[in-house]
């Protein structure tokens, strides 16, 4: 028999969006004329923007023929949508990336489970709780921790609490890490960061010697004029910080796939024999090594959501989901419940009812609301007592939610 990667065993039951899609298909079983109404996984629901459809035609057809058909891409995307990237995402906010700064990938999420693999595996990680779950699982089954205590707090990462008490911003750790995981906006809390609270993690990930992996799916989302959109809005962010981004949730590619992350040149790693390398030459070796580039078709439709045209079209997007957030957040609260987020992300987080525990309040809602969210406590221990919904249900379903669960809860 092989021998496996018994670091597995250390994760925790089940994946929480696993569970969720288990707990649901057992009361759909059991309860088979219920339309339920899904606000959990956070997974989009509009369809693709026009300039996006019409780019993927267009690159289809050169496809198509022999003059114009493209093989393998650059490992690291081509160079059509880095440039854009740089240019539309960070120099039109004063922010210098250049082209070989920029990974074009699969999804944030893979980018944010792969990047721990690049640095030394006693690395000690922190991670925000709570939090989108991928950094800590993946962390997890590099070995870089043991199993989950009672709470559900693996042994040997630091968690930063973020709850109302302090209002979903993290101290910094009272110890030495080495990965710090900031989510912002932040899922699940919907929380954002003020430049003075980046740059005291810039300051202190200096001053530790220590990265800032700064995942920032939802950036498109951030509405408050003084909020940073990115890390490297930060002075001093660029020796420290790596940036993940994703074409998911602002322009509707959770069935496309593409996202990017930035690795600074400025970012130098250490070897035990004191050998210095840059983590942006490492990375690319990586990307090299794991990967054969991404669709040709996709990047054009990516790109396209740069045009006049396409950035109209995201924003559009971005402003029904965001109106369907006001609707639950305006409609829950009426209703008594305590509620945060919605306003620079398109997730709502709701306190339980007291002595309620977050699975407790998903089966309830699930079960009288016909409701389908995603229990605080999935997200780490710091979440329990809350509930997420999501704003990227259609209008009238969204509306219907609130509806459900308003008189019922
Ligand atoms: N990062 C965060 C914080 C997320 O919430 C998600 C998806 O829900 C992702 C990354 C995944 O993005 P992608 O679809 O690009 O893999």
């Amino acid at each position: 028999m092989p021998r496996f990667n018994a670091a597995y065993l250390n994760l925790n039951q089940n994946y929480l969006f696993a569970e969720i899609r288990r707990r649901t298909k057992v009361f759909t079983d059991a309860h088979p004329d219920v339309r339920l109404i899904d606000l959990g996984v956070g997974d989009v629901t509009q369809p693709l923007p026009p300039a996006v459809v019409r780019a993927m035609h267009e690159a289809t057809d050169e496809m198509a023929r022999r003059e114009t058909f493209k093989g393998y891409g650059p490992y690291v995307g081509y160079e059509f949508l880095r440039t854009d990237i740089a240019t539309h995402d960070f120099g039109s906010r004063g922010v210098k990336i250049a082209v070989d700064e920029v990974f074009v990938s699969d999804g944030g999420k893979s980018d944010s489970a792969n990047l721990q693999e690049i640095f030394a595996p006693d690395c000690v990680v922190a991670v925000m709780d709570p939090v989108y779950p991928v950094y800590a699982d993946s962390n997890v089954i590099a070995g870089r921790t043991g199993r989950a205590d009672a709470s559900g707090r693996y042994a040997g990462i630091t968690y930063l609490p973020c709850t109302a008490e302090n209002a979903f911003q993290p101290a910094l750790p009272d110890q030495h890490v080495d990965l710090i995981y900031l989510c912002y906006p932040n899922n699940p809390t919907g929380a954002v960061a003020t430049r003075e609270a980046l740059a005291r993690w810039v300051a202190y990930a200096r001053a530790e010697e220590a990265v800032i992996l700064y995942d920032a799916a939802y950036e498109a989302y951030i509405a408050d004029p003084d909020v940073p959109h990115s890390i490297y809005e930060i002075d001093g962010a660029r020796e420290v910080a790596i940036e993940c981004r994703s074409f998911s949730k602002n322009a509707g590619f959770t069935g496309m796939r593409l996202a990017y992350t930035v690795v600074p040149k400025e970012m130098r790693g250490r070897a035990p024999d004191g050998t210095t390398t840059s983590l942006n030459a490492l990375w690319t070796r990586r990307t090299a090594i794991k990967s054969n580039g991404l669709p040709y078709v996709i990047q054009r439709a990516a790109a396209a959501t740069y045009t006049p045209e396409g950035k109209k079209q995201v924003q559009a997007l971005i402003e029904a989901y965001m109106a369907n957030a006001r609707i639950i957040s305006t409609g829950l609260a009426a209703a008594g419940f305590t509620v945060y987020g919605a306003r620079n992300a398109p997730y709502i987080w709701v306190r339980t009812p007291p002595s309620v525990s977050s699975w407790d309040f998903f089966d309830r809602v699930l079960g009288t609301a016909h409701v389908v969210g995603a229990p605080g406590g999935g997200f780490g221990p710091s979440g329990e007592g809350y509930f997420r919904l999501t704003a990227f249900g259609s209008r009238a379903q969204t509306e219907e939610a609130v509806e459900r669960i308003k008189p019922r809860l």
